[in-house]
């Protein structure tokens, strides 16, 4: 089969990786776990050595016929479906999560498998290590930006190893790493929405200070208030102090509702 670009193909071709890619994700028989992007089986074949059953979620229609050959369907359920629109709630809960995924759609991806975090146990992928490498950075460091603080607010995030381009075929341009993210069981801030306006807005200009990005929801008030030094930057911040900040603005947006509920009520 010619690899597509159009569909991210690279698919993995070093045994030696492919068995450390397994033992890193240790399948249990009994897990319920789905395959994102599964191609020709490189992953997908190991997996079932263990697993009792597989689903995978597949876009490409030519390579689910080249999988439907090969496996048996009760153990291999496929889904030809795009992963960045499929419903993983379906899949049931405790799901464990896998793939060597299309570095094109893996940050879309990561959000949308975000909503799914409550259902989710663990996830392994493989990514473009620059990627890995900022989502699992500590603030105050060059690679820690929205992407980092995003997921590290919903998951525990480990770089596993990472995986040079001769291991793929075709060879990608760029190196690859492979990355755990467990779905963490409470969030710190209590309004998601808040707290991913509040980054957005940190971040919009990375090399200003907070004083500047934040200046239309935090005044020096707040600032004291929440001990964060507004001649910071986003970079500074770890995701509690985000966390802070968008509980804070919850707070004060609750306050101001009930002193509007007040006047309306004639109270
Ligand atoms: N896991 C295989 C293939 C990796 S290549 C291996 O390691 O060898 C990436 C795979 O993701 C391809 O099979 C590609 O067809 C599939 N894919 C690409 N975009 C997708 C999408 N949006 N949804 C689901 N699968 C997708």
């Amino acid at each position: 089969m010619r690899p597509r670009k159009r569909f991210g193909q690279n698919f993995l071709k070093d045994r030696g990786v492919i068995s450390k890619i397994v033992e890193v994700i240790r399948p249990e028989p009994s897990d319920n776990m789905v395959e994102i992007g599964p191609g020709l089986g490189a992953l997908t074949a190991p997996l079932l050595e263990t697993l009792n059953r597989l689903e995978v979620v597949e876009i490409d229609r030519d390579i689910v016929e080249q999988l439907k050959k090969r496996f048996p369907e009760e153990r291999l359920p496929i889904h030809q479906a795009d992963a960045l629109k499929f419903d993983f709630s379906s899949l049931g809960g405790n799901l464990r999560i896998v793939g060597n995924l299309p570095y094109n759609i893996s940050t879309p991806l990561l959000f949308h498998l975000s909503d799914f975090s409550k259902i989710i146990k663990d996830m392994h992928f493989m990514l473009q290590k620059e990627v890995v490498d900022r989502m699992a950075s500590p603030p105050s460091s060059p690679d820690y930006g929205r992407l980092s603080v995003m997921l590290q607010h919903q998951f525990y995030i480990v770089k596993c190893f990472e995986v040079p381009p001769h291991c793929f075929y075709p060879e990608p341009k760029v190196d690859s790493a492979i990355v755990r993210m467990i779905p963490l069981e409470s969030r710190q801030a209590r309004d998601e929405g808040l707290f991913s306006d509040v980054v957005l807005a940190a971040f919009s200009q990375r090399r200003k200070t907070l004083k500047n990005t934040l200046k239309t929801i935090l005044n020096q008030e707040d600032f004291e208030a929440l001990e964060i030094d507004p001649n910071a930057r986003a970079e500074n911040l770890s995701v509690s102090d985000f966390a802070t900040i968008a509980n804070r603005l919850a707070e004060k947006r609750k306050q101001i509702i009930d002193a509007g509920l007040r006047i309306v009520g004639g109270r």
